[in-house]
Parts: structure tokens; C-alpha cells; sequence
């Protein structure tokens, strides 16, 4: 069938440009490659009427990851701020434990603009202001998509090769997928996050490193302050921040009976401004760079990535494959590395003329080697972090983390929790023993997923079986977390 591009992109956000750009880059040019997205040119890339709302914060090595592969290389002033690492600490707030290292501040605003350029020199085709609605299939395969643009108010339809999504967390193109395929199409409900953040200038309050650092992003665990989730307090400048909380709807729902309050996420993200100390006179960031982002929420989701990646004639990539770290809903990082594998995959395929679930499926093993291998693992260990009080969080950061732990956080693995087996009758309180037994639990489950990823089938015949273990395993570990 002549199509109309070789590759179609499903939504120009971060996830779907670098995806573009990735594919332009190995393909030499030679493929035909369309992004659409719904927003206008000014404002690619916008995930809400609200903005581009994020965090904002990205660890350097994906960003190098991306750069040493498919040479795309960010500056000023879509970096913003750099950082040395983010600093997570206890309710209490006498431990902290670095993670993550060297990393940026992103101006989501400002990035787009600056991808699109890169993307337009490499020879992608952009499409503005359409919404896509759905899929075109033709025998079992996805060849193309269709929405209405939303200027002309006419119908919109385009054909390809290969669709990728990067529509985003809400992806109906994935929802309302109609082939035969081994996609998940929907999400559990406690597996997302809903999150919501502020980026505000400020005078110097009372200097305190664990309100504000101007070189660390610091997040606070707090199940008052954010349920199941928790606080953060990112640096965009001296006197500049993103801040913003994420909670699980579910524990905000407990939390709320146990204080007998009924807040929402605006009112717990105000709160939480408010107590900053460092903090004073906080305003809405009035930079003409972030004119159309200062405030709004959305949401992320934290758990493994998508347990396959591809269907005929379509993949996934970003938010709309669940990416996002389930440990801290960090998903930029996730979707730079997935969409610099991608380009690779896509280009392959349509070379070597294969396009099937059968030919793109080498872009669920890639992903799982270079990231998708510890998601599950780390899933597990969110949900026995989300079941936690604030009294167990300060006594296991206090004593169940040894330096091994605390380097592996850091690198973004699950700890291994080795010395809380030593610790044995040392450990005061049951409640504490029950959280020592389910640390070990977590570091053992881990290792049974991480060895199971690895495993994963080389061609799609084998993945029923494989994904059938693998809710095996998740099932036995859910189940033994929440007793
Ligand atoms: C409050 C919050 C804080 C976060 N903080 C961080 C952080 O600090 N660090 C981090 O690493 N991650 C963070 N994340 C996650 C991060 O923002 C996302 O992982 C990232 O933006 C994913 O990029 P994406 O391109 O996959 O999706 P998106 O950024 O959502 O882009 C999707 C694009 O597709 C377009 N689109 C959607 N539907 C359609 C349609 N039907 N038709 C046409 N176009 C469409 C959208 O308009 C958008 O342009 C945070 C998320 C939230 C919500």
C-alpha cells in the first residue's frame, strides 16, 4: 500500500520529537516523517490548557545518553539551571539520601522551540493543531491516523508505514486500539498519580538546605503533606522555583479521614508553598519564558512501562507506554532513552520492509536493556513505600539504608536492603519489623523481575507465557504488600 508518510508521530511533545529526530538521524534523511500535534506552533509540545506541566528536572546522563547516540544536543535556554542531584528527605527531616546525580532544570516552554527548530533542520514535516481521535487499520494493521483540525474544522487523515504514539499519558489512540495486539490499553487507577506544581519567583526567606538549596532538587516524603506521593521543591535560579507535590488518590482519600480534613491536590500544593520557610513573598513566575506555564496539574503514572511496546504497524513511546519511573514519576529521562531506541527500531523495520509486531519487536528489547529492565522492581517498591507512616519512613531511611542502599538509589536501581537481615533482634517496635521483612521482600522480588526482563521473549510467540509469569510475580508481590 503507497502511504502517505513512512512515519507518522502521534502527538510533538518531548517523547515525539526526539522520536522524529532519532528516526530522521539513522534513516539518513531518507524516511518521510510527519509529527502532529493539536496545539498551534507557539505552543508544540503543550501537554494542557495549563502548559507543559512538569517538574521540570532531568538527570544529565539521559540527556548525554541522547546525545552521544543521535547527536541532539540541548542548551540555553532550554536548560535552564543545572543541578547536582536531588536530595529526598524523611518526614522528620534528619536523613536525607542523594540520588539521581548531576542533572538540569528544564524551561518546558522553551525546550519545544528549540526541538522543533532541530527537527525542521532534519528534515521532519510538522503538522499543527489537529487532535487526533483514532487509528486507521487495514488487515489487522495500523496504517495510518485520523482527527480533525482543529483550525479548518475539517476532518484530518493521514496514512503510514508506522505509527508512533506520544500522545501522553492519556493516549486515546492507545485506549481505543482495535487490532488483535499484545498492548495494555488501560491502567489501574492507584498506578497513577495526580500531580500539580507551581513555578514561582521568591525573596530569601530563613536559609534552611532542606527548603531550599539552590544545587540540589529536594523532595520532601511526607504522607500528610502528599499522600502516597510526595513534595518537591526543584531550583530554577537563585530566587526562582518549580514546586509541586503528587498524590495517590487513594491514600489522599485515608489521609484526609485521618485528619479529618478534605483537601485536593491545589490546596495541599498551597499548603505546602506556604510552610517553605526559605520561601517568602512566592508570585507566579513572570519571565516572558514562562508565560504560558506558571501553574496547572496533570497526571503521571508510576508503574512499569507498557508490557509490550509494539502492535502492527504501531509503537509506543513516552507517557502513552507508562514510562515514567514508578520510584519518583520521573519520566523525561525514560522517554529521551526510549525515543532515541526507537528511531533505530523504526528505521530497521521499514528497511528491512517489516513492519509487524514481528519486525518492530527488537524496540521492546532495547528498552528493556537500557532502562525497562528494573520498572517492575521499582513498582513494587513504591507500593510498599506508598503503605508506610511517616514514623516508618523516618525509622527506615534512618537505619535500614546502608551505603550500598543509598548508591544504588542514587544510580536509580532498587537497594538491596543486604545489612537489614543482620540488623535482626536490634529492631525496635513490630511495626518496624513488618517494614524490615517487606524492604527484603521488595529487594528479593526485584531481583526475580529484573532476572524475568531480562528474559524477555526475542520474538512475540513467546511473550503470553512470559507476560503470564510475570503477573504471577507482580500478583504474589501485591498481595504480600498490602497484608
Ligand atoms: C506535575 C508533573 C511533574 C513532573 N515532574 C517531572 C520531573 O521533574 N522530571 C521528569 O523526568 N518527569 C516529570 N514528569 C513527567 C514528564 O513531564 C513526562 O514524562 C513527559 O512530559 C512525557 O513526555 P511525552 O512526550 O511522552 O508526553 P507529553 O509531554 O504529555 O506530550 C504529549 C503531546 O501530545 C499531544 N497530544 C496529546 N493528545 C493528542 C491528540 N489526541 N492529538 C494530537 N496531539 C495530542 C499533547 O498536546 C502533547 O504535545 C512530571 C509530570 C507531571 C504531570
Amino acid at each position: 500500500m503507497k502511504t502517505d508518510y513512512d512515519i507518522i508521530i502521534a502527538g510533538g511533545g518531548l517523547a515525539g520529537m526526539i522520536a522524529a529526530q532519532s528516526a530522521s538521524y539513522y534513516s539518513k534523511q531518507r524516511l518521510s516523517i510527519l509529527i502532529i500535534d493539536r496545539n498551534p506552533e507557539p505552543t508544540i509540545g503543550k501537554k494542557t490548557i495549563n502548559g507543559w506541566v512538569c517538574g521540570d528536572a532531568v538527570g544529565k546522563n539521559t540527556v548525554d545518553y541522547m546525545t552521544e547516540r543521535i547527536k541532539i544536543a540541548w542548551g540555553n535556554p532550554e536548560i535552564e539551571h543545572p543541578v547536582k542531584g536531588v536530595m529526598a528527605f524523611s518526614p522528620d527531616r534528619e536523613t536525607s539520601i542523594p540520588f539521581d546525580g548531576d542533572g538540569y532544570m528544564l524551561n518546558r516552554q522553551q525546550l519545544p522551540q528549540r526541538q522543533l527548530r532541530d527537527a525542521k533542520k532534519a528534515g521532519v514535516n510538522i503538522q499543527y493543531s489537529v487532535a487526533l481521535r483514532g487509528l486507521i487499520y487495514e488487515n489487522g494493521t495500523v496504517v495510518g491516523v485520523e482527527g480533525t483540525n482543529l483550525v479548518t474544522n475539517e476532518p484530518f487523515k493521514k496514512t503510514a508505514k508506522v505509527v508512533v504514539d506520544a500522545t501522553g499519558v492519556t493516549s486515546m489512540l492507545r485506549n481505543g486500539l482495535s487490532i488483535k495486539s499484545k498492548i495494555e490499553r488501560k491502567i489501574d487507577r492507584d498506578d497513577l498519580e495526580s500531580t500539580g506544581r507551581h513555578i514561582m519567583k521568591f525573596e530569601q526567606g530563613i536559609p534552611d538546605k532542606t527548603d531550599f538549596d539552590p544545587d540540589y532538587c529536594i523532595i520532601h516524603l511526607d504522607q500528610d503533606i502528599a499522600p502516597g506521593g510526595y513534595g518537591w521543591v526543584f531550583p530554577k535560579g537563585k530566587n526562582k522555583v518549580n514546586i509541586g507535590l503528587g498524590v495517590q488518590q487513594k491514600e489522599l482519600i485515608k489521609r484526609n479521614q485521618r485528619l479529618g480534613a478534605h483537601d485536593d491536590v491545589t490546596k495541599l500544593i498551597n499548603d505546602y508553598v506556604k510552610m517553605n520557610k526559605a520561601i517568602k513573598n512566592p508570585k507566579l513566575s513572570d519571565d516572558p519564558m514562562d508565560s504560558n506555564n506558571v501553574t496547572g496539574n496533570w497526571q503521571v503514572s508510576v508503574r512499569r512501562q507498557n508490557d509490550c511496546l509494539v502492535a502492527n504497524g504501531y509503537m509506543l513511546v513516552g507517557d502513552s507506554a507508562w514510562m515514567p519511573k514508578p520510584l519518583d514519576a520521573g519520566g523525561i529521562g525514560p522517554a529521551i532513552v526510549a525515543a532515541t531506541i526507537l528511531g533505530k527500531n523504526i528505521v530497521n523495520a521499514i528497511e528491512a520492509n517489516d513492519v509487524s509486531e514481528t519486525g518492530l519487536w527488537q524496540y521492546n528489547i532495547d528498552f528493556i536493556n537500557d532502562y525497562g529492565y528494573k520498572t517492575a522492581g521499582l513498582e513494587i517498591f513504591r507500593r510498599l513505600l506508598q503503605t508506610l507512616t511517616n514514623d516508618q519512613i523516618n525509622y527506615g531511611m534512618k537505619h535500614f539504608l546502608s551505603k550500598l542502599d543509598v548508591e544504588a538509589i542514587s544510580k536509580g536501581e532498587h537497594p538491596d536492603f543486604g545489612t537489614v537481615g543482620k540488623l535482626g533482634m536490634m529492631i525496635r517496635g513490630a511495626l518496624n519489623k513488618k517494614l524490615a521483612d517487606g524492604l527484603r521482600f521488595t529487594a528479593q522480588q526485584n531481583k526475580v523481575l529484573t532476572e524475568h526482563y531480562y528474559n524477555f521473549p526475542k520474538k512475540p510467540e513467546g511473550f503470553d507465557a512470559w507476560q503470564k509469569t510475570l503477573h504471577h510475580i507482580l500478583d504474589e508481590s501485591y498481595s504480600k504488600i498490602e497484608v
